[in-house]
């Protein structure tokens, strides 16, 4: 009889016999020890019994947060637990897995970072399930379809990696549970809230039990409830070790209103709510549902009196940090530190960028962004664009040689220069392989040297730290710099502390047996509750089964389990807090759990248990108790403080956030920059395209970006279609369509030359492929054109003429004449080729202007046809054309649409309404397109900008 008596019941009713028993053994005075499920429930139990003991001094008495902890106070050598690093994880598994062979599964991926670090964290997932290699090994063996070939070589894996995990590792959880217990254990111990032990841990129950004096155990599931099935195998090891006496605790007592709604959701769709302090907020996005949240606890914190001590909000997903974060940022007092990852800090990104600059041959993008990072002393420091205009200059763009020998004959001795010193040197010292501890050495040395002293020490440790490098192999400079950055992407670093008086932030698992007086249960969402175990593509469900690790069908109850815990957690109220969207606008759908409720009352509309938050984003934003936030929800109620400056940024937010029409903050000027003497069809084209975009350009504001000069292996767009069109124009004039090879290299060379094609591409070598390549697309557009027919006639043509009374001009690429001596008009395009209905929808104006201009300049003659000609690798020489006919046709709604967006330019409208993708525009920093969604809504209701209703672009 190893369990003198087994208690089932609520957390309620297990505390009343837990008080109970405890008297029972101090009067006995008896030493005892309590090992909980979590901290939560301990500081709970200590607060149960400091409140029963008359002197308020408990004495004693030994608290334990774990299983695990138990087996560290009773081992011979006490050790603090450890886990093993993300960058151990990687560097075992890849040592690991260079025993796999060729033909073997995973032998292409053997020298994969990324690869080896997710097998490493589903080895430890395994070990910290007690699964050991051997376990893992028997139990494949044993499946029914006998143990796989992928299964074998992971078990293998596994093996190899266990090896050297134990060469670093002494004591991670798994290890301190395997220790043998001998003799007897003295004392009572008490097990509270274990009611899902994992394998490893039922194994160390077992043993431990047998040594034990004395044992009790509380257990929050009682083996009759609907719940037992996940209770099922704790239950069964119970039973088996033998139970003195059963106690249903639950049966005296009833759980509470929000215990009993969650419990009665197992068995129905619709139960009643409970009367007092239940409510289902419906949220917006993210920033929505923390908005709900924190506007919730301040209400209940000052206008209820709720210490905010006795709050706590559950998270379940990855973005709980938000809520820390927003809390931190308006000052409202959390008891959660303030975190992020290594990997964000500036000195963290400096040793990534360093190792990239290393891994991709010194290419000068990296080196800029090293000297981005702004923390070198100041003799370093040059100015990142320094390096920019190196490479410009100089066409070097990668290669230590090569920028070794620039530093070295550099005529200044810059901070450029002693940089690029410093970094070679640095290089040159590093090798190739190596000891991990000896990279960090190297890496910590340049970081001493070069990084300005205002990093605190704590960081810099933590840069460094050779205990996350326990792998006592050689390793290669990518691989320390792959473990190196899954290291500082994974670890936290604290950048303000957690306030103790503040509301608590937990994951439901740790919710479980304490006691609140408020809990908001967050994430209620589809997807989430009930959420998806780890699935691991390298565990067939029979495996998991076999090896006793949760599945995918448990999820389910254990989730309705866990939710009833939160209940039990809730004194006074209890808020469920769900999205409907996520922070892109997407549609989510409620938890299943709640989704029934939730509709029901959608469609009645009159629950005062449901609400639904705002999703205004200004309240969103700016709904907090920040001072800054306050402001600007008064300037809202016109109460515009002393700063003009102030009022005007808030009323072009608001402008921005409203449906109405356009306004002065979306380029509706007064009067318009835009020349109108002779309207050009690109004039009218750029406006349909984007009116603010046409505003800032060279036609309007002339708004010039001063950016970084992209270098690339191609040119631009831009500088490609007037090489391009320069010279087939050129070749066409002088050569026909059957152009000699030699020429056309001849003239894409000068066209080249003349557009500083070499400069810009930084080497003579991109430039020879480019020019290669362009004339083999000349060659071929041209011999389909020359089936044609067709005869030259000019290049270049510039014409002028009239539309109505609208004096119009352009420029024709190329004017060819058929057999008949009727007129062709070919616009060139190197990109692709317009559709058809851009022209009849009124978007694209070139071919009808061409038409008419040439109409009018060549009296007596016919324009057979007006086209656009591809000169592109994919369609060369394919055609897109109107006849002159269908171009007559069309002139009356062409001439309509010219005069309106005429009268549109003069009347100085030019907002931010993109008919085309946004990708390539260099104002996407300075026009308020975003949020998108508005831009539509604003057009509808703008009845001056009816001419892009349907036009604008779908996002
Ligand atoms: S980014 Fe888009 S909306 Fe903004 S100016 Fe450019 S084209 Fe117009």
């Amino acid at each position: 009889m190893l369990i003198k008596t087994l208690y089932e019941g609520h957390y309620r009713a297990l505390e009343e016999d837990f008080l109970e028993l405890t008297r029972c053994l101090r009067k006995e005075e008896k030493q005892f020890t309590v090992i909980s499920a979590g901290t939560g429930q301990l500081d709970r139990l200590r607060r149960l019994l400091l409140s029963d003991a008359d002197t308020g001094i408990i004495g004693g008495i030994e608290f334990l947060p774990g299983i695990r902890h138990l087996a560290q106070k009773i081992s011979p050598v006490p050790l603090p637990a450890e886990k093993v690093s993300h960058s151990d994880r990687t560097l075992f598994t890849l040592h690991a897995m260079k025993a796999v062979n060729e033909g073997e599964p995973l032998f292409d991926l053997r020298e994969n970072t990324e690869t080896a670090h997710s097998m490493g964290t589903f080895f430890e997932s395994l070990f910290e399930h007690g699964i050991t290699p051997e376990l893992y090994d028997i139990t494949s063996i044993s499946l029914s379809g006998g143990q796989s070939i992928t299964e074998k070589t992971v078990g293998r894996i596994l093996g190899s990696y266990d090896i050297e995990r134990r060469k670093g590792y002494l004591s991670c959880g798994d290890m301190i549970l395997e220790q043998d217990i001998s003799g007897v254990v003295q004392g009572t111990y008490i097990f509270y809230g274990f009611y899902d032990l994992n394998p490893s841990q039922r194994r160390f129950l077992k043993r431990f039990c047998n040594s034990a004096e004395e044992v009790f155990w509380f257990s929050p599931v009682s083996g009759n409830s609907h719940w037992s099935s996940i209770y099922k195998r704790t239950s069964q090891l119970l039973q088996n070790m033998g139970i003195g006496s059963l106690i249903r605790s639950g049966n005296r007592m009833q759980m509470n209103s929000f215990a009993a709604f969650f419990e009665a959701l197992a068995d129905q769709s619709i139960p009643a709510v409970p009367v007092k302090g239940f409510r289902i907020t419906a949220v917006s996005g993210e920033i929505g549902a923390c908005r709900a949240a924190l506007g919730r606890i301040v209400e209940m914190n000052i206008e209820e009196g709720i210490d905010l001590r006795r709050i706590a909000v559950v998270r379940r997903k990855q973005e709980g940090e938000s809520l820390v974060r927003l809390a931190h940022h308006e000052g409202v007092p959390v008891n959660a530190p303030l975190k992020t990852k290594l990997s964000s800090l500036p000195a963290g990104s400096l040793v990534l960028n360093l190792l990239r600059a290393i891994g991709t041959g010194f290419y000068y993008v990296h080196i800029q962004n090293l000297l981005a990072s702004g923390i070198f002393v100041d003799e370093l420091a040059a100015d990142p664009l320094e390096i920019v205009d190196v490479a410009e200059n100089s066409g070097i763009r990668m290669g230590l040689q090569r920028w070794r020998d620039w530093y070295s004959t550099a005529r200044e001795k810059n901070r450029l220069v002693s940089f690029l010193r410093k970094l070679d040197t640095f290089f040159s010292g590093l090798p190739p392989v190596a000891l991990a501890s000896e990279y960090l050495e190297h890496l910590r040395n340049f970081f001493e040297e070069t990084v300005s002293g205002s990093i605190p020490l704590s960081i810099r440790d933590s840069l460094f730290d050779p205990r996350e490098f326990t792998f006592s192999g050689e390793i290669s400079l990518p691989q320390v710099s792959d473990a190196l950055r899954l290291n500082y992407q994974t670890r936290d670093i604290v950048l303000r502390p957690a306030d103790p008086e503040g509301f608590r932030v937990v994951t439901i698992e740790k919710i479980r047996g304490s006691l609140f007086d408020s809990i908001l249960l967050m994430d209620m969402e589809e997807g989430i509750y009930p959420g998806s175990p780890d699935e691991d593509p390298r565990l067939s469900e029979e495996l998991r089964t076999r090896l006793q690790m949760a599945l995918k069908t448990e999820r389910e109850t254990e989730d309705g389990f866990l939710l009833r815990q939160a209940g039990e957690a809730a004194g006074k109220s209890l808020d469920i807090i769900f999205r409907q969207t996520d922070s892109e606008g997407a549609e989510i759908s409620p938890s299943p759990f709640i989704s029934n409720l939730v509709h029901l009352d959608n469609s009645s509309g009159k629950a005062a248990w449901f609400v639904t938050g705002s999703s205004s984003p200004l309240s969103q934003m700016a709904g907090g108790a920040h001072p800054g936030q306050k402001r600007v929800l008064a300037a809202g109620n016109g109460d515009y403080p002393v700063d003009p400056m102030f009022s005007r940024a808030y009323a072009a937010e608001h402008s921005r956030m409203n449906y109405g029409g356009f306004d002065c903050y979306d380029g509706i000027v007064s009067s318009s920059p835009v020349k109108l003497d002779r309207i050009s069809p690109t004039l009218l084209e750029d406006y349909m395209r984007c009116p603010f975009a046409l505003l800032m350009s060279s036609k309007g504001w002339k708004i010039r970006r001063t950016e970084l000069t992209e270098i690339g292996t191609s040119p631009d767009p831009m500088i490609r279609g007037l090489v391009i069109h320069a010279a087939l124009e050129e070749i066409v004039k002088e050569q026909g369509f059957f152009p000699t090879e030699k020429r056309v290299d001849d003239i894409l060379r000068e066209q080249a030359s003349g557009h500083s094609l070499e400069g810009r591409l930084g080497s003579e070598l991109f430039a020879d492929i480019f020019i290669e390549k362009q004339k083999q697309i000349i060659l071929s557009s041209l011999s389909q054109l020359a089936a044609k027919g067709w005869k030259y006639k000019g290049s270049e043509v510039s014409l002028e003429g009239s539309l109505g009374d609208m004096p119009i001009g352009g420029r024709i690429d190329l004017i060819m004449e058929d057999n008949a001596s009727n007129l062709i008009l070919l616009d060139l395009k190197t990109g692709s080729l317009p559709g058809k209905r851009g022209t009849t929808e009124g978007r694209h104006f070139q071919l009808p202007f061409y038409y008419q201009l040439a109409a009018q300049n060549y009296p007596g003659r016919n324009v057979a046809s007006a086209a656009y000609v591809s000169v592109s690798e994919r369609k060369p020489g394919k055609l897109m054309s109107f006849t002159g006919d269908e171009m007559e046709n069309l002139m009356k709604s062409v001439s309509f649409n010219a005069h309106r967006i005429v009268s549109m330019i003069r009347e100085g409208l030019f907002p931010p309404v993109p008919t085309v993708k946004c990708d390539y525009c260099d104002y996407s920093g300075i026009c308020r397109r975003n949020p998108f969604s508005r831009i539509k809504a604003k057009v509808k209701s703008d009845k001056r900008m009816e001419m892009f209703a349907g036009m604008v672009l779908k996002k």
